[in-house]
């Protein structure tokens, strides 16, 4: 090729004479050699790239420095957000916010502690007593253990229960919860088979029993989580099928999801399945219960026992920072300190608490925003039919999505959603004292 393309193909500079420039050095001693190198290579890709389009650009020594050195400082870390979405149990957004106890539980934990230690005996202990022993004494289960989520902990008890063998499940409760979990998928998974009872809309006891064969190893029943079902429908009572599958010498699994331990939010509760005689229940720590990410599985101790006991229980396990925070979180439920739980307490706010939100947001970016009704979610697929009255101020601004995007772009980034042309700042997962930072995030993006 020759022509000014080529031309300038050539006077692009080789990677080793920019990474002894002064600016790449000071770049070496924040990100590595390896880091530096494969940006430095990168923004050169792009300079070729875009002089063989015909827009070469800046192409010179300081603007490939500056390039890199962008796309360093833009390497994707955690970084702790706003969120003003409306949805508290937000999945991308980290579901629960921990409570301070839970915190300083992991914090404690995070040197030494006696994770898989037994003090009296000075050996060997059992990494989830301290739940076991929790979640027994709110629930009324004869046993629990937790594991990584509530995925993991459903593939662990259809692996060890049900493994081999048949699985029957209702064509209403073959769901998919989000993020490719699919019910079917986890029982092949587990090792397997699914045997479908009755139909989408409609299964009835009879259904089940007609589902059931020698191979039948459980029945499983799951919660649906993020949809809702009306008209002509027909489900099994909870009781009716914990007979029948005992009856028949099968474990009873139940998918609760969502991880209400008492009832709070007036759905089926954990202690309602234990109660009912449910075998195994396995829920989410970080919906409802507003722990960490976990799964816990609880119910009768002759079908935990050989969950406890399965290898994929070493794959599954759940590390001392969880395990302490949802001790902590498991703590306070047992105390009946709800209040101190975030989650529970931004999901029972009044909507004048809400809206006096809005309006000390309002008057810290006054003259701009204007205070606003709006619709809430729980979120995390729960509560699917609930909207959850709220409170925001509205920027009614030309272009929402821009601004939302500076929003996210802030050095404290805060997430809104735009919804009828206007960007809305949603109050339910904002605490108050998050507000004088909010304020700042939007007075600066509006500026900009
Ligand atoms: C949320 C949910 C899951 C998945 O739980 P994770 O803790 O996110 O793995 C499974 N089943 C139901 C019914 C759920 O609601």
């Amino acid at each position: 090729m020759d022509g000014p393309n080529a031309a300038k193909l050539r006077a692009l500079p080789q990677v080793q004479v920019l990474l002894e420039t002064p600016c790449a050095i000071s770049l070496l001693a924040r990100y590595g050699r390896p880091g530096v190198r494969a940006a430095l290579r990168a923004a050169l890709d792009d300079a070729r790239a875009a002089i063989l389009q015909g827009a070469p650009g800046d192409t010179s020594e300081q603007a490939l420095l500056d390039h890199a050195a962008q796309s360093l400082d833009r390497s994707p870390r955690l970084a702790r957000v706003i969120n003003a979405s409306g949805i508290v149990l937000h999945t991308n957004l980290g579901r629960a916010p921990l409570a301070a106890e839970a915190l300083d539980a992991a914090m404690q934990a995070g040197g030494y502690c006696t994770l898989e230690y037994d003090l009296t005996a000075g050996g060997r202990g059992s990494r989830t007593q301290g739940v076991g022993a929790l979640i027994r004494r709110i629930t009324g289960a004869e046993a629990a253990i937790a594991v990584n989520n509530n995925a993991a902990a459903m593939l662990l008890a259809l692996t060890a229960l049900a493994g081999g063998g048949e699985v029957v499940v209702s064509r209403g409760e073959l769901i998919e919860i989000g993020g490719g979990f699919r019910i079917p998928d986890i029982i092949a998974q587990g090792g397997a088979r699914l045997v479908e009872a009755g139909t989408t809309n409609k299964t009835r006891l009879a259904d089940y029993r007609a589902a059931i064969s020698p191979a039948t190893r459980a029945l499983l029943a799951v919660h649906r989580g993020n949809f809702h079902m009306v008209g002509f429908t027909e489900t099994v009572a909870r009781a009716e099928l914990v007979t029948l599958a005992h009856a028949h010498g099968l474990v009873m699994i139940e998918d609760l999801g969502h991880g209400d331990l008492l009832g709070v939010f007036g759905q089926d509760s954990v202690t309602d399945a234990v109660a009912a005689g449910v075998d195994v229940v396995a829920f989410s720590a970080d919906k409802l219960l507003g722990g960490p990410q976990a799964g816990i599985l609880a119910g009768r101790e002759a079908a935990i026992a050989p969950l406890r006991q399965h290898p994929l229980m070493r794959a599954l396990r759940l590390d001392k920072l969880s395990l302490a925070a949802l001790e902590a979180t498991l703590d306070l439920h047992a105390r009946g300190e709800h209040v101190a739980i975030p989650v529970l307490r931004m999901l029972a706010q009044s909507e004048a608490t809400l809206r006096d939100r809005a309006t000390r947001l309002a008057a810290l970016i006054a003259p701009r925003g204007e205070v606003v009704a709006s619709e809430g979610q729980a979120g995390g697929g729960t509560l699917p039919a609930q909207p959850i009255v709220s409170a925001a101020v509205a920027l009614r601004v030309p272009a929402p999505d821009a601004l939302a995007a500076r929003l996210r772009a802030g050095a404290l980034p805060v997430i809104g959603r735009v919804a009828a042309g206007c960007l809305m700042l949603d109050m339910l997962a904002v605490g108050d004292d998050e507000l004088p930072a909010l304020a700042a995030a939007v007075r600066g993006a509006v500026g900009a």
